[in-house]
């Protein structure tokens, strides 16, 4: 059983920079962490690894980087790590990353289960995981609670729909988006950090892929374009409300209606 966990490394801090002239998003060198969604992912993957054997890929695209966060997952128990980077892919969005992930994931061997997180806490879009099935075509499922077993060629869960809890049976090979705080990650090992031998994590560049149209990555295949970038308007006006209760009541309704949020 081959399991592939995609992972992503995002700025430490919450302010995410952007490049006012090119609408692109500035990636830190330093001060990166592991995409904190994602050690769900990687928890249930290596769970999954102790009860039913297998090895666990995991897969992160992104700027040379971006490789410390794969050295962590190996330290939490991961095999083989794969770094996809290259200039061609920058510029990415989302439907150009989930594209470029896919075309890795060939490369990188395909696998019976894939496993992302629920969403980043930078891009924050949750698309990435459904869009890379779609283009691997095979199934997926989001916002997965637990992984009850693998048999007969299939994975069963049970996944948070809103407003109910569902399970489902679903055909190898698929991709499940993991929900949040389904488990307890573990940390990485000081161990297997002493013992951490390079040659397990791999690069892959264009070259690498099996898809070779330029069209289709980085700035070219992205079809989304972001017109102006600018800070949110700060608006620190005040209405301060005097009188009973339910005249209080009767004037913030109609001031909440009047600004159209009710
Ligand atoms: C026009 C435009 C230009 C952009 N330019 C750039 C740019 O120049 N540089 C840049 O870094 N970003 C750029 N971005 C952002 C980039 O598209 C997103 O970072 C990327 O699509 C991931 O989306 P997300 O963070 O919303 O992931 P989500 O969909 O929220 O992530 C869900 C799950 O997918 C997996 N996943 C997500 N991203 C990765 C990844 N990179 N590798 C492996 N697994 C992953 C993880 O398991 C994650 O938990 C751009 C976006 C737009 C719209």
């Amino acid at each position: 059983m081959e399991i592939l966990v995609c992972v992503k490394q995002v700025p430490g801090s919450s302010n995410v920079k952007v490049d006012e002239r090119t609408g692109l998003l500035v990636r830190p060198k330093m001060g990166n962490k592991l995409n904190p969604y994602d050690l769900y992912a990687l928890e249930t993957a290596l769970e999954l690894k102790e009860q039913f054997g297998g090895r666990v890929k995991v897969l992160t695209m992104g700027p040379p980087q971006a490789k410390d966060a794969l050295e962590e997952c190996l330290w939490m128990g991961c095999d083989e790590g794969y770094l996809i980077t290259d200039r061609v892919f920058g510029g990415a969005d989302v439907l150009a990353t989930s594209y470029t992930i896919s075309q890795g994931i060939i490369s990188a061997g395909n696998a019976d289960l894939i496993i992302c997180g629920k969403q980043t806490t930078d891009g924050d879009t949750a698309q990435v995981g459904a869009e890379t099935a779609e283009h691997l075509g095979i199934p997926h499922l989001s916002n997965v609670t637990r992984v009850i077993r693998i048999e007969d060629g299939s994975v069963v869960v049970e996944a948070n729909q809103e407003k109910m809890i569902v399970k489902e049976r679903i055909k190898l090979p698929c991709l499940i988006s993991m929900d949040s705080e389904v488990n307890t990650p573990r940390l990485p090992s000081y161990r297997r950090k002493k013992a951490m031998d390079d040659s397990l994590i791999h690069t892959l560049t264009f070259q690498d892929f099996k898809d070779q149209d330029r069209s289709h990555y980085g700035l070219k295949g992205s079809p989304t374009q972001v017109q102006k970038v600018f800070p949110p308007e700060k608006n620190s006006e005040r209405t301060i409300l005097e009188g009973s209760p339910a005249e209080l009541s009767g004037k913030l309704h109609q001031l909440l209606s009047d600004r159209k949020f009710i």
